[in-house]
C-alpha cells in the first residue's frame, strides 16, 4: 500500500487521489497508473483497434519503413488530413528511397512546398542519401535516431511501425490519452516526464508487446477520433472503465499546459514586380537558416518594428511606380509576421533573382507565406480584385 501511493505521488495524479486513507487498495492500483492486466489493458484498445482504425494510406502490411518514415516526418507539425494529398503527390514523384535519394535538393523543396518547416524536407533529403547508400533503414531506435531528422519520437515511431519493436513514441496523441488515463494533473511541459512514463507504462501489456505496431496505431486513432482533445468520447472508449479522469469527470481538462506566451510581431514588406510577359521576380532565400532555399518574392527584412514606406522602397529590388496592393499575416514557430505587398509593373526587369511566368508560381518552392502574398499579386495581375488561388 505505502509504495502504491508513492508511486501515485510521482506521477501528479488528481489530488482527489492522494492522501485517501479510506480508499481502497483496489482504487488506488487503478489510479496509479493502468493495471498491466487490468482495466487498460492493451487487448481492449487492440480489439477496438481491429474494429475502428482508420485507413491510412501509409499503413500497410507488411509495412514499408520508407512508406512509414516519409509519413512521419511529413506529419510532424501537420495533421493527417492536411499530409495525404502531399503524401500522395510525393509518393508519385518519389516511389521509393533510390528516387529520392538521387533527386535533386531542390526539387524535394518543390514538392514539399506547402507543408511548412522546411528544414524537415532538407533533412529528408539528406537522410534518403544514407539510407540508400546503406543499403536500408536500420530497425532499431538507435540506429534510426542518427539519422538527419530523426529526433526520440520519430526513430521510436519508425522502429515500432515498421519494425515492430515494442516502443511507445509520446505524440499529442498519446500524450493526451497518457495524461487522462493516469489523471495526471500537473501541467506541460513540467509533466512531460511523468507522461512519458505513464505511455511506456501502457505498452507494457501482453497484448501491447504481442502487436507493437498496432499498439501505437490504435493509441494515435483513439487520441485522434475518441480521445479527442476537447470534447473526448468517453462512452465509446475502450478504456474508459480503468480511466482515472473519466472516472474523476476532468478528461476535457488535462493535459493541463502552462499559459502559452504571445508569439511577437514581425514586419516585413516584399515586392510583386512582373513585366508585359507576365513574368515575376523571384529570388532564392539563403540554404541554410528560416524556410532556407525556398523561393520568395524579393522583400525586406522581417523586424520587430513597423517599416516606413521610404524605407521600405530602399530596398525594393527596381525603382518603380510601386502601389500598395494588400497585406498579410501568416503564423511562423517563433513570431507572427504582418507583411505588405507592394506592386509594380516595368517594361525590362533587371534585378537579382529569377523570373518565372505568374501562371507557373505552382511549381515554385514557395512556403505558405509566399503563396499568401503571391495570391495578391495574382488578383492585381487578373485586375479581377479578387484572390486568385496558386
Ligand atoms: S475514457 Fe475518455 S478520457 Fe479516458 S482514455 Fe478514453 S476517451 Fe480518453
Amino acid at each position: 500500500m505505502p509504495c502504491l501511493v508513492r508511486r501515485c505521488l510521482r506521477l501528479a495524479v488528481h489530488p482527489s487521489l492522494r492522501h485517501t486513507a479510506h480508499v481502497s487498495p483496489s482504487r488506488l492500483t487503478i489510479h496509479s497508473g493502468p493495471p498491466d492486466h487490468g482495466h487498460t489493458d492493451g487487448a481492449d484498445l487492440l480489439a477496438w483497434y481491429d474494429r475502428h482504425g482508420r485507413a491510412l494510406p501509409w499503413r500497410a502490411k507488411p509495412a514499408d519503413p520508407y512508406r512509414v518514415w516519409l509519413s512521419e516526418i511529413m506529419l510532424q507539425q501537420t495533421t493527417v488530413a492536411a499530409v495525404i494529398p502531399y503524401y500522395e503527390k510525393f509518393l508519385t514523384r518519389f516511389p521509393d528511397i533510390t528516387d529520392l535519394a538521387r533527386s535533386s535538393e531542390s526539387d524535394v523543396m518543390a514538392a514539399w512546398a506547402g507543408l511548412g518547416y522546411y528544414a524537415r524536407a532538407r533533412n529528408l533529403h539528406a537522410c534518403a542519401r544514407e539510407v540508400a547508400g546503406r543499403g536500408g533503414f536500420p530497425a532499431d531506435i538507435a540506429g534510426l535516431r542518427v539519422l538527419p531528422g530523426i529526433g526520440p519520437y520519430t526513430a521510436a515511431a519508425i522502429a515500432a511501425l515498421a519494425f515492430d519493436v515494442p516502443a511507445v513514441p509520446v505524440d499529442g496523441n498519446v500524450e493526451r490519452i497518457a495524461a487522462r488515463v493516469f489523471a495526471i494533473t500537473e501541467a506541460l511541459p513540467t509533466a512531460r516526464k511523468a507522461i512519458a512514463d505513464a505511455a511506456a507504462r501502457l505498452g507494457r501489456s501482453p497484448a501491447a508487446q504481442a502487436r507493437p505496431a498496432d499498439f501505437v496505431q490504435a493509441l494515435f486513432d483513439l487520441g485522434a477520433t475518441v480521445c479527442t482533445p476537447t470534447t473526448p468520447s468517453c462512452g465509446r472508449c475502450p478504456w474508459r472503465g480503468g480511466c482515472a479522469a473519466n472516472r474523476l469527470g476532468i478528461a476535457a481538462e488535462l493535459p493541463r499546459k502552462a499559459p502559452r506566451r504571445m508569439r511577437p510581431l514581425r514586419y516585413g514588406v516584399h515586392f510583386w514586380l512582373t513585366d508585359p510577359q507576365g513574368r515575376v521576380l523571384l529570388r532564392r532565400r539563403p540554404p541554410r537558416g528560416l524556410l532556407g532555399g525556398m523561393a520568395e518574392l524579393p522583400g525586406t527584412p522581417w523586424r520587430a518594428e513597423t517599416w516606413p514606406i521610404s524605407e521600405a522602397l530602399a530596398l525594393a529590388p527596381m525603382a518603380a511606380r510601386w502601389r500598395p496592393i494588400g497585406t498579410i499575416r501568416h503564423g511562423l514557430t517563433h513570431f507572427e509576421l504582418h507583411l505588405s505587398v507592394l506592386a509594380a509593373t516595368v517594361p525590362y526587369i533587371a534585378a537579382d533573382g529569377f523570373l518565372c511566368a505568374a501562371n507557373d508560381l505552382a511549381g515554385q518552392a514557395l512556403p505558405s507565406v509566399m503563396r499568401k502574398c503571391a495570391v495578391l499579386g495574382r488578383a492585381v495581375e487578373t485586375s479581377a480584385g479578387s484572390a486568385t488561388s496558386l
